[in-house]
């Protein structure tokens, strides 16, 4: 078994029922957040919790490299503003510790936005663009090595995003910039969700367009960082920059690109999750997964 595919389950009423959910599915890998997503702050987990995450978990035989924890929607590791900037970075060295406390060895997160209302003939400005987006950036991966420094054995794991609003991290060059100012690259990896990365402008939908985008991330990025896939189909169409997932061959993007996948040992190994919009066809989709492997 050389892949390991899952969703993005619920840890309602605690983190051990993501587990229990991932299994229900047929999953082989899970992701879930430690904590309410919508909140800053959360209780640090009781002994009982603990206790029955790691027996649920033993039971469940699924390893912790293939769970991919995400953090919460309100960090923000590239913000403008210093107050609101050192309370994205406790939040995330907090998030950095639950992991540690879960015997987890990632956590993947959206680099940031810079937030910067441009107007109308900076945006056509490609040199103030990469200027506003390489500041960001910096503070970016400021903010990972502050986090690695009071943290350890929690790789930081930096998602490509679908480039809508400000968010950074649209392109392959951007996962590079951090990647580059991180002090311990050991400590740092990149998980690749299909639908940011096509509405991004990356095509995967032929042979030819699958091979051209990962020989670019290969000589941008590194399959070295690749620690994770979002496993989505698209409803916005190809360089759209707009983040609207759907369910596997419902959109834009369509089933050859989930079959080149199954079918690459690039993405062995690595937590590959879903995050399509109808949780009730998870289980459907995940058998559909596994049906691609060794059809080439
Ligand atoms: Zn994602
Ligand atoms: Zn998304």
């Amino acid at each position: 078994m050389a892949k390991f595919v899952g969703a993005h389950t619920s840890a309602n009423g605690g983190v051990f029922n993501a587990i229990t959910n991932a299994q229900e599915i047929g999953a082989k890998a899970f992701a879930l957040f430690t904590k309410n997503q919508k909140r800053w702050d959360a209780k640090p987990f009781d002994a009982k919790t603990l206790d029955r995450w790691f027996a649920t978990l033993e039971a469940s035989g699924i390893e912790p490299k293939h769970i991919l924890p995400h953090d919460s929607y309100l960090i923000n590791l590239g913000h403008p503003e210093d107050e609101k900037l050192q309370k994205s970075r406790h939040a995330f060295i907090d998030e950095l510790q639950r992991c540690e406390v879960l015997g987890l060895d990632k956590l993947n997160f959206h680099p940031g936005s810079h937030l910067v209302k441009l107007s109308a003939k900076e945006k056509k400005d490609p040199k103030r663009i990469s200027e506003m987006e390489n500041g960001c950036l910096d503070v970016i991966a400021e903010s990972i090595n502050i986090a690695l420094d009071q943290t350890s054995g929690v790789k930081a794991v930096i998602e490509n995003t679908a480039g809508q609003g400000t968010n950074l991290g649209y392109k392959f060059e951007h996962l590079a910039y951090i990647i580059d100012k991180v002090e311990d690259k050991s400590r740092v990896g990149v998980c690749i969700d299909t639908c940011h990365l096509f509405t991004a402008g990356y095509d995967i939908r032929t042979r030819e367009a699958y091979d051209a985008t990962w020989e670019a991330f290969g000589k941008i990025v590194g399959f070295e960082y690749l620690s994770g896939m979002h496993i989505n189909d698209s409803k916005p169409p190809l360089g759209s920059r707009v983040d609207r997932h759907h369910s596997l061959g419902l959109g834009a993007i369509g089933l050859d690109a989930f079959r080149f996948i199954m079918n690459d040992p690039r993405m062995d190994d690595i937590p590959l999750v879903l995050e399509t919009i109808d949780a009730s066809i998870w289980a459907d989709e995940i058998a559909l997964l596994y049906s691609f492997e060794n059809i080439f």
